[in-house]
């Protein structure tokens, strides 16, 4: 039978929901366990894969209970290396992810809304509207499906996952957090959560809410300029929570958990790459326990922004090192098939 309106995704109940829900269906509590391990650790999308439950029960989980698996619609695969997915939601919405493999590390860059609602100057996601949040499972299943591909094309299992796709996580706390529980869950995906970085533009309440919850995972600040005139137009998000006030926030993330914190500072031409924009970078630094990442941009069609030249991006680069900042490059990945930072928007 087919979706019906009475029946609930299943992935949305907590161990215990399941279980209670399993005894009043007059089963004992053990299947709840069983039905659990084949839905996360084996992500298994289908009740007739559940060979370990009768007939029965199988027949009325599907009467009561559906899962609503993410597919990959479409793939794209770098010149690099890097491959893109399309992911199909099972309402017919895409979103993307992205493989990036590297020698050391095997990324999966996942989304976590369906567009955005917050349009970043310089971002093709931003040209998106917000359609909703992307539940706990089916930010999962990104991870899942990204993981399969690396096994199945570079003989090895994901490193690293970091929540810089589609959308901004902190305003879809509840899922993103309940899709790190199970990604690093022991009948989840067992992932280490220092191999996992969440990406906001930046909100101070749930960057201290984050705190207060003593999260395990490393955060990152998409910081992009380092004065509040500059960052506040190229992100509207800074009207309202501006530098001083993330300093506050980041400051109380650090004392509360002790993790890895990182600046994303992206190099736009004649922007933001001069050498007041670095000595402004290094006095931000000052305050805040961050590493930078200097990532360069991919230009978008239709958006005002260009790459930094090279010869400027290490002046800056160099400044930064000469002031004990520690920073790194990173290279933007997957330009050719539009998978790089910024350029995610269902193309
Ligand atoms: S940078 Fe992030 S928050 Fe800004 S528009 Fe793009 S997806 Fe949204």
């Amino acid at each position: 039978m087919g979706i019906t309106e009475t029946q609930t995704d299943i992935r949305k109940l907590s161990l215990d929901q399941l279980q209670a829900e399993i005894e009043q269906l007059g089963e004992r509590p053990f299947r709840a366990q069983q039905i659990y391990e084949w839905l996360w650790e084996k992500s298994c999308t289908s009740f007739d894969e559940m060979t370990n439950l009768s007939k029965s029960l199988r027949d009325t989980l599907k009467d009561y209970y559906t899962i609503k698996p993410v597919v990959i619609d479409d793939k794209q695969q770098s010149q690099d290396g890097t491959i893109k997915f399309k992911f199909k939601l099972h309402d017919g919405h895409n979103v993307e992810g992205v493989l990036i493999p590297t020698e050391e590390r095997w990324t999966a860059c996942i989304s976590s809304q369906i567009g955005c609602s917050l349009s970043c100057n310089f971002c093709a996601t931003g040209l998106l509207d917000l359609k909703r949040n992307l539940t706990c499972a089916e930010i999962y299943d990104q991870v899942v499906l990204i993981s399969n591909e690396s096994l199945a094309q570079y003989n090895h299992p994901l490193t690293n996952i970091v929540y810089m796709g589609m959308g901004e996580p902190l305003l879809n706390y509840k899922n993103v957090l309940a899709s790190v529980d199970r990604l690093t869950a022991e009948n989840g995906l067992n992932m280490s959560p220092k191999r996992i970085t969440v990406s906001t533009v930046g909100i101070a309440k749930m960057i201290r809410q984050l705190g207060d919850d003593n999260v395990r995972f490393n955060l990152a600040l998409s910081l992009h300029a380092p004065t509040n005139d500059k960052r506040s137009e190229i992100m509207a998000i800074n009207n309202t929570n501006d530098i001083d006030t993330l300093v506050d926030a980041l400051n109380y993330f650090y004392r509360c958990t002790g993790n890895k914190l990182t600046f994303e500072y992206i190099l736009f031409d004649r922007y933001n790459d001069t050498m007041d924009d670095a000595r402004d970078l290094v006095k931000l630094c000052q305050r805040v326990p961050a590493l930078v990442n200097v990532i360069e941009y991919n230009n978008v069609d239709g958006l005002p922004f260009s790459k930094a030249e090279t010869e400027q991006r290490e002046q800056f680069i160099g400044y930064l090192e000469d002031h004990d900042i520690v920073a790194k490059v990173r290279r933007s990945r997957g330009k050719d098939i539009d998978a790089a930072c910024g350029q995610l928007a269902n193309k």
